[in-house]
Parts: C-alpha cells; sequence; structure tokens
C-alpha cells in the first residue's frame, strides 16, 4: 500500500527529473494536488507531507471540503480548475484563489464583479482549447490573446496565464505537438502580457512531456491521491 506522502515523494521526484531532462529549475514547476472526489481527511493527509495547494472541479463538493477542514481550510490555497457555469461564479469568486477554466469573456466579468474587496485579486488562467477538440472546453487557439487582454483589464482579476487539457494521445509525439502550440501561446502572450507567468499544463499521465514544453504548473490527481472511482453523487 503506498500513502499519500510517498505518493507526492513520487511525483516531486518525477517533476525534479522531467526538468533536469529540460535543463530546467524543479523550483519554476508549481505542483497542485487535484483533491477531487476524494476527501478532506486525504486533504489531511497531503497537507501533513508539506502540500498546500489544492484543486477541485466541483463546487459544492470542494466547499463542504473546505468548510469541514475549517480553520487549516484557509491555510491552503485553493484552486477551481473545472467547468465554470454562471450560477457558480459567486461561490467561486468567494472561495477560492485561482481559476483555470475560464474560457468566455462573460465568466471573467462576473468573477471580477463577485470577487469579495476583502480578499487579494482572484488569480485566472485562460483555457485555451488546444487539440481543437469539439467537445472540449476552452476557447480556440487563435481567440486566446484578446480573451487574455479583456481579463487582463478587469479590475478584481489578476490573468495568471493560460491553461489546456489536450486531447488524450497514446503517441508521445502528437502529445508533445499539443504542449508545444501551448507553449508558444504562451510566449506570444507573454510578448504582450508580461505578467503572465503561469503555464498550467499537465496531469499524472503527461507532466513530463508538459515539462518539456515550459509548463509553470502541474495539475495532478490519480498520483498523488490514487484512482478516482466516480464522480460525486448530485455534485456539480
Ligand atoms: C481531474 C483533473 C486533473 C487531474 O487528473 P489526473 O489525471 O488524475 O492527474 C487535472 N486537470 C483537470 C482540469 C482535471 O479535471
Amino acid at each position: 500500500m503506498t500513502s499519500i506522502a510517498d505518493n507526492l515523494q513520487q511525483v516531486h521526484t518525477r517533476i525534479a527529473r522531467a526538468c533536469s531532462a529540460a535543463g530546467r529549475d524543479p523550483a519554476s514547476v508549481r505542483l497542485l494536488a487535484v483533491s477531487k472526489t476524494f476527501d478532506a481527511e486525504a486533504i489531511r493527509a497531503a497537507m501533513a507531507a508539506g502540500q498546500r495547494e489544492f484543486g477541485e472541479s466541483y463546487v459544492q463538493e470542494a466547499i463542504a471540503k473546505q468548510d469541514a477542514l475549517g480553520a487549516q481550510a484557509s491555510a491552503l490555497c485553493w484552486h477551481y480548475i473545472g467547468p465554470i457555469q454562471s450560477n457558480k461564479t459567486r461561490e467561486i469568486a468567494e472561495r477560492f484563489a485561482w481559476v483555470h477554466g475560464v474560457e468566455r469573456l462573460k465568466i471573467a466579468q462576473r468573477l471580477s464583479a463577485q470577487r469579495p474587496d476583502d480578499l487579494p485579486p482572484l488569480n485566472v488562467c485562460v483555457q485555451v482549447n488546444i487539440s481543437g477538440e469539439a467537445s472540449k472546453s476552452g476557447c480556440a487557439p487563435q481567440e486566446a490573446l484578446a480573451l487574455c487582454a479583456e481579463v487582463a483589464r478587469l479590475p478584481r482579476l489578476r490573468l495568471r496565464g493560460l491553461m489546456a487539457v489536450p486531447a488524450p494521445s497514446e503517441d508521445a509525439r502528437e502529445q508533445g505537438a499539443a504542449f508545444h502550440r501551448l507553449q508558444e501561446l504562451f510566449i506570444a502572450l507573454r510578448a504582450q502580457l508580461p505578467q503572465a507567468d503561469t503555464l498550467s499544463a499537465g496531469m499524472s499521465d503527461d507532466l513530463e512531456a508538459a515539462i518539456a514544453e515550459g509548463s509553470t504548473l502541474v495539475r495532478i490527481g490519480t498520483a498523488v491521491f490514487g484512482s478516482r472511482l466516480r464522480k460525486p453523487a448530485g455534485l456539480s
């Protein structure tokens, strides 16, 4: 049996190896532990092992865990990485420090308007549909820079960069090509908005390929917490 602490250690080792292979400083890649479908106990175990940044995909589930963690929750940095429905923006703006899935200006405007004044600006990554899949979320790559510029102008948001989930692929070249296009877009974004410092890319199965192409934040669920059996019923 492996523990969450052992898993985290292994993920840190994978990140360090991938950085070394790419000639990058391991400190340039942040590890976001994706705790969706796992309970507050699992988050406590990861916290005990030093993890501070957690990603959640379902608003109600995340809030229940934050409430269960009580004062401990405020020592953590919460990232919302799921699809954003308009009727959830207020809770997201109130309960999270980061949002990774912004794909439309309307949603960004709501998040900015609803971000409480006593909190720092909400950190935002614009999601890009980098593989051009019809069913996938994210804005089209050719629209991404314009959307980033609009987000950067909203008073209660802080544009941090781009996020993407490339189409799953067995073919390493294909996978690398998608991350490469994302990196090119990120470089173009930084030329336009130098404050953009985050490329949110890479999950349990493809973090090495993402780091090779400049990812600065990997979102890791399965490799930290184990396989997800199901999406919790009735939660969104
Ligand atoms: C669930 C999820 C992850 C984590 O995926 P794993 O393959 O379990 O590491 C990362 N990013 C997003 C957007 C997710 O929804």
